[in-house]
């Protein structure tokens, strides 16, 4: 199983690191996916994969990029002026080494910082730009900005940019335009929330479009809805897939890993 996207790298984990990737080992996971949210991810993530040095059987693969949410705060440390460039140099730093397999996350919030949206609009171009540079995919967020991020990915698809929409949690249509623009969806805990409505639109999606990921520490699916998630917890997404498509555990496994190593080159 591939966990194509979680924050390990977090303090959230100082206290059972270690336990919470042998877990993850246990459920079968090879692979997991870590974005980045800003400078300091860079020093955790390579902290973390130290220690995945030492373990057998699964590989924790860092990328690069700057959330969304800490694009103010970030041209608050750097400085209003050129603080494009700056980005830029700094994602530029890392994107070209072999493992950092991807670039992310970046994206558009605007439920939590609605006055950015120039500001984060600019730091997905520069993110975009990259991605095209170095040919590897971007990974987005996404949170009340749907038309917007559309209109990004289709202004910068140029026929060789991939990527995924992680946490995917729009509507058929959405999913379906973003799929059409070469990009993948990522499914993760919010799938399994009764009430979210996702569960019905990712059921008619095509499977072989769809990733799985998990969002720790975040959205942690049911049954630990409101509990710290982490990549064990996949195994709820992974079932609820299957469900929904009437697969096996093995057949929405195969596919799904396929589909994430082709996209991130694992
Ligand atoms: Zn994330």
């Amino acid at each position: 199983m591939i966990d194509t996207h979680a924050h390990i790298f977090l303090p959230d984990y100082s206290e059972d690191e270690t336990a919470m990737i042998n877990r993850a080992v246990d459920l079968g996971i090879r692979h997991v996916l870590m974005p980045a949210i800003n400078p300091e991810s860079v020093a955790q993530m390579e902290a973390i994969a130290q220690v995945n040095s030492r373990s057998e059987g699964i590989k924790l693969h860092p990328m690069i990029g700057l959330h969304p949410c800490d694009v103010y705060e970030q041209i608050m440390i750097w400085g209003e002026h050129r603080w494009t460039q700056k980005l830029e140099n700094w994602l530029q730093e890392y994107a070209s080494l072999s493992h950092y397999i991807g670039i992310g996350e970046t994206g558009l919030d605007y439920y939590w910082s609605k006055e950015y949206k120039k500001e984060q609009m600019l730091s997905l171009d520069v993110h975009f730009e990259l991605a095209k540079s170095v040919n590897k995919p971007i990974v987005l967020h996404n949170r009340n900005s749907t038309h917007d991020l559309l209109q990004t990915i289709a202004k910068h698809q140029n026929g060789s940019v991939k990527g995924v929409w992680h946490c995917f949690n729009g509507t058929y249509e959405e999913g379906m335009r973003a799929i059409d623009l070469g990009f993948h969806l990522g499914i993760g805990g919010v799938v399994t929330f009764k009430n979210a409505g996702v569960a019905e639109v990712v059921r008619q999606l095509p499977f072989d479009k769809l990733i799985l990921e998990t969002d720790s520490p975040y959205l942690s699916p049911t049954p630990l809805r409101g509990k710290r998630n982490e990549p064990a917890h996949l195994a709820f997404i992974q079932k609820k897939l299957g469900e929904l498509f009437e697969l096996s555990q093995e057949e929405v496994e195969k596919q799904t890993d396929l589909t994430a190593s082709s996209l991130f080159s694992l």
